[in-house]
């Protein structure tokens, strides 16, 4: 590579820390350290209430805490020996060569890596930089890779503000807000070149020459390039192009993708890696292939029609959108703005540039569409989940007039979750000891979580307890600020006390509120859900989380329903709960302490969705409709007898919208009243669920080797990075130092 860097900011956080310390500095600069459980509560015992202030950043933290406690660590033989384990397992992993990637798909090297192009990034939640399931899923896509030796780069935008933060008024009606990322107390380094100054580089938007600057996270063994314009010596306007993740209009819309994508292939070069493959990970970063096409040109001095085949072979593309009106698209007046001068350097015609990415040629107004420059330029598509590809592929048929449905050449790979993030400390613990310390690096194989079946179920029982408990005190500890914070009484605040209780059935439903999510599924019939709530004998409560889009009057009209729902019924109100702003803490939170997941999204709009997935591998039990990945994971018995969760409205599909909804609510009831409440209660003396525990035990065993990242990264690797490879090679991963 040829950036250097002067000052490293990690060691100047070392030099803060005596001499015995250094190491932390070094690991909280990397994010590895977010889904090695040891490390957090190495970091957490420093100092636990700093560490809840400074919102889980490990700088902030080692820069707050006094020198007087950071000595005193020093001198505890316990914290030195378990510094001293984990400084060690975190040198083992970054140098390892050994890896699952080294050996199943050694052509893919380091010298010539993946890039992975994505507008978001959900690494962890002490930076802002995602919204939702795309960003989550593109952060454990980095993490798998890390883990398996894939040598992957990924490349983004370092938005200044994120994504919008939630409030809800008086109301219940959602106000945003903005916090800036205090970029220098976050684990990057500014890439600077030899005279000290920072790497920059120039994209061309509207008429004007931006300047852009390279920041570098690092999460385990991948470099994530993240991209920046906030500088002085740009336009205060083209200083705010990475200001806000999906916020602003079109003209935002497209000045942020074309950073993305033409000046991300330029910021590949700045810092000199060449990649083999270029991963669009949804149709944002579409302009990249443009670079590459232009970058191709300038190299060979061929014509755009000639290197065409050529970019095709290095450029692989994933969807994510089942509905049409949800694929970006651009107006030909806005290409124009954008694009007047670009298209002569690839030698086109405006009409052969538009056409580039119109659904159908020979059409004036047919927009510019990013999906559909990805599907002409990429030599590899896929979905989510089986579902979403056969949905891909009819929604795309359009472009291919020559094909049948069937053979439209779209496929897809199934989203999974990335277990280290995602697996409460407490099930880790208890896998280690049924399943094997060496869990973790066989996530893959059925038969390490087959072993589930050896835990007693008293023991899976008290750790889901635990979690529960530690999910009611989060949830109780944001209600009271949210409470205080707009104003209520004091006796509302107060009344926070006696919100929710463990020991009563806890359903989670946690995601963006968008219309087709279905928020208010649940409470559509008013009585009906009373009954179920204020249960004396078998309550229900709820927990909810989630933003809806800025823009999205009837995402917040959703949220409100709720709000109002739990004022207007004094009997449900402790059984009812709203978490403010959802971030990946508080997704941690809920899908670790929750007894059932529920999704109840408008079929087929759920892509894949994840968070589901997540909850298996903390033992709750999902409550879906049949989209997306549950369709994959959702099994019953030779006598239809749900096995490892439940399926709302079971296969019943109608056009009609409000028949429809009517359906799925009254499935989800019926489920409730006689199969999920009833198996919940079941208790033996001790309040054990046996019957409960055995679909938890199910549930692990057949969602967690199915719907994990590494499983995911296995199927990239051998179907769309390195198509050809030996797939069957048992994903058996370098073993880290047990001391
Ligand atoms: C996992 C996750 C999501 C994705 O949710 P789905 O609707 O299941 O795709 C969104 N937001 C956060 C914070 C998450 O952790």
């Amino acid at each position: 590579m040829t950036y250097t860097s002067t000052v490293n900011p990690a060691d100047r956080l070392s030099a803060r820390l005596p001499q015995a310390l250094k190491p932390l500095a070094e690991i909280a600069y990397n994010y590895w350290w977010c889904w090695t459980p040891d490390m957090i509560s190495l970091f957490q015992s420093i100092n636990p209430d700093e560490w809840e202030r400074c919102g889980h950043n490990p700088i902030v933290l080692l820069e707050t805490v006094s020198f007087d406690r950071l000595t005193q660590l020093t001198v505890e033989p316990n914290y030195m020996a378990r510094l001293k384990k984990l400084s060690e397992q975190f040198t083992q992993y970054m140098a390892s060569s050994d890896t699952w990637s080294s050996r199943v798909a050694p052509q893919i090297t380091a010298q010539n890596p993946i890039a992975y192009f994505c507008a978001e990034f959900g690494l962890h939640e002490s930076l802002q930089i995602y919204s939702g399931g795309l960003g989550i899923l593109a952060g454990d896509h980095l993490k798998s890779a890390s883990d398996l030796g894939v040598p992957l780069v990924a490349v983004g935008l370092l938005y200044r503000q994120g994504y919008f933060r939630q409030k809800l008024n008086q109301s219940g009606w959602q106000e945003d807000y903005y916090i800036n990322n205090p970029f220098e107390r976050l684990p990057l380094q500014l890439l600077k070149d030899e005279n000290d100054q920072p790497l920059v580089f120039e994209v061309l938007v509207r008429h004007r020459h931006v300047k852009v600057q390279i920041w570098k996270a690092q999460v385990g063994r991948v470099s994530l390039f993240l991209m920046d314009t906030d500088r002085e010596d740009n336009d205060p306007i083209d200083r705010w192009l990475t200001g806000h993740l999906y916020g602003g209009n079109q003209e935002t819309r497209i000045a942020q993708e074309v950073i993305l994508g033409i000046g991300g292939v330029r910021a590949l070069k700045t810092v000199g890696i060449e990649p083999a493959v270029y991963h669009l990970n949804e149709g944002h970063a579409a302009f990249c292939l443009l670079e590459v096409c232009r970058q191709e040109i300038l190299k060979t001095g061929k014509s755009f029609y000639d290197i065409e085949k050529g970019v095709r072979d290095r450029c692989v593309f994933t969807t994510h959108t089942p509905v049409p009106a949800g694929h970006d698209v651009f107006s030909a007046d806005l290409m124009d703005s954008f694009f007047a001068k670009y298209w002569g350097e690839l030698g086109l015609s405006r009409e052969q540039f538009l056409a580039l990415g119109a659904r159908r040629l020979g059409d004036p107004w047919e927009p510019f569409g990013m999906t559909v420059l990805a599907l002409r330029l990429c030599r590899s598509a896929n979905g989510v989940s089986e579902l979403h590809g056969d949905v891909s592929r009819k929604m795309w048929t359009v472009l291919y007039p020559e094909k049948s449905e069937d053979n439209v050449p779209i496929g897809y790979i199934t989203n999974g979750v990335h277990a280290g993030t995602w697996t409460s400390a407490m099930m880790a613990d208890l896998y280690n000891q049924y399943l094997g310390e060496d869990w973790t690096t066989k996530v893959l194989d059925p038969q390490t979580w087959a072993k589930i079946d050896n835990a007693p179920d008293e023991e899976i029982w008290w750790r889901h307890q635990i979690l529960k408990e530690r999910l009611v005190a989060h949830t109780r500890q944001k209600v009271r600020n949210s409470r205080q914070n707009r104003g209520e009484d004091w006796s509302q605040v107060e009344a926070t006390q006696h919100l929710l209780d463990p020991k009563i059935l806890t359903i989670g439903f946690a995601r963006r509120f968008s219309p087709y999510k279905r928020g208010d599924l649940l409470l559509r019939n008013v009585e009906k859900a009373l009954q179920i709530f204020s249960n004396d004998e078998k309550p229900v409560q709820i927990i909810f989380s989630g933003k809806a889009h800025p823009a999205d009057e009837e995402g917040k009209r959703i949220i409100q329903r709720i709000m109002e729902w739990c004022k207007t019924h004094q009997n449900v109100r402790d059984r009812v709960a709203f978490i403010e702003d959802y971030d990946m803490h508080t997704a941690r939170k809920l899908v670790q302490g929750v007894d059932v997941w529920l999704n109840n999204p408008r079929r087929p709009l759920e892509a894949s969705g994840t968070s589901g997935q997540k909850v298996c591998f903390n033992g709750g039990l999902n409550c879906s409709v049949l989209d997306g990945w549950w369709c994959e994971g959702y099994l019953t018995d030779a006598n239809g007898k749900a096995l490892n969760g439940w399926a709302i409205g079971e296969d019943a599909h109608t056009s009609d919208q409000v028949l429809q909804d009517k359906i799925d609510s009254d499935s989800l009831y019926d489920l409730l009243e006689n199969q999920i409440i009833p198996l919940y209660y079941e208790q033996d003396e001790n309040g054990v669920p046996h019957g409960w525990v055995q679909m938890m035990k199910a549930s692990i065993k057949t969602n967690c080797p199915a719907f994990n990242t590494h499983r995911m990264i296995a199927d990239y690797v051998a179907q769309v990075y390195a198509p050809g490879v030996k797939s069957d090679v048992p994903l058996t991963l370098a073993k880290v130092p047990q001391t």
